[in-house]
């Protein structure tokens, strides 16, 4: 049985001083008994908000990171600097790093490696734009993300990631994919998995959705077959919204796969 997993990523938001009074108000409101909690705050809020989840079951996550461990990268930062910050978690290949700032599947394999390398889990972001799934390229396009980012990858690596399917016109934009939209990805994401790995490790490997997943539909999208967790940006900045998502989580499944 896979443990569910919710992530918060808090994007550019929350000085360091804010992400501190969320962090406090989500340890005292997330019961997190059975599910695996994460929250990235932003780089410089690392060293205030880590101490914070020490002995707690929220872990520390990362939004990003360079796959050399140092060097002359203006502005970047590595995987051994995140790993010496607490974290334990990183997120690589999200849909605003890839349209925003031009990250390829090549550029996403190597971060996750090096996250992998570093002790820490790669949460690995794929999805399709709006006008790809109008064009019924959805399956194409998460095939040539997967291909590209995790085909050079070992199954004992696969197994050690998080899959965070992310349908770029759900991001941000209040309009989510219905649970059997959100379902029927996951699906094909699994059937790849078992393809390309085998069926041991496409069940072992945990898929999150994220596109403005909130306390009012998470427990559908939850109760998905394949859907093992959320990856939760404008939600995960409140207390009580991101809470109450981590206690959808808890649901048991009436369909298990
Ligand atoms: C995200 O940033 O990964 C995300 C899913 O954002 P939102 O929940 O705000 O759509």
């Amino acid at each position: 049985m896979r443990t569910p997993v919710i992530a918060g990523n808090w994007k550019m938001h929350l000085t360091a001083g804010e992400a501190v009074a969320l962090v406090k108000q989500l340890l005292a409101s997330c019961d997190t008994d059975g599910v695996d909690v994460i929250i990235c705050p932003p780089f410089t809020a690392l060293a205030a908000v880590g101490p914070l989840l020490n002995g707690s079951r929220i872990a520390l996550g990362a939004q990003n990171v360079h796959w050399e461990p140092q060097g002359a990268f203006t502005g970047e930062v590595s995987a051994p600097m995140l790993r010496d910050a607490g974290c334990r978690d990183v997120i690589t290949g999200h849909s605003e790093r890839r349209t925003l700032f031009g990250e390829t599947d090549a550029m996403v394999h190597k971060k996750l490696k090096a996250v992998l390398q570093h002790g820490m889990t790669p949460i690995v972001c794929i999805g399709e734009m709006l006008a790809e799934r109008d064009a019924n390229k959805t399956f194409e396009v998460l095939t040539r993300q997967l291909d590209g980012a995790l085909g050079p990858c070992a199954a004992e690596e696969i197994r050690k990631l998080i899959l965070a399917y992310e349908p770029v016109w759900a991001i941000g934009t209040g309009r989510t994919a219905t649970p059997e939209q959100a379902q029927e990805s996951h699906a094909f994401i699994r059937g790849w998995f078992s393809k390309r790995f085998g069926i041991e490790t496409a069940q072992a490997v945990r898929i999150q959705y994220g596109g403005s997943v909130n306390a009012a539909n998470a427990a559908s999208l939850l109760q998905q077959p394949d859907v093992d967790g959320a990856l939760v940006g404008g939600a995960s900045l409140k207390a009580d919204a991101f809470s109450a998502i981590v206690k959808a989580a808890l649901e048991p499944k009436a369909v298990r796969r």
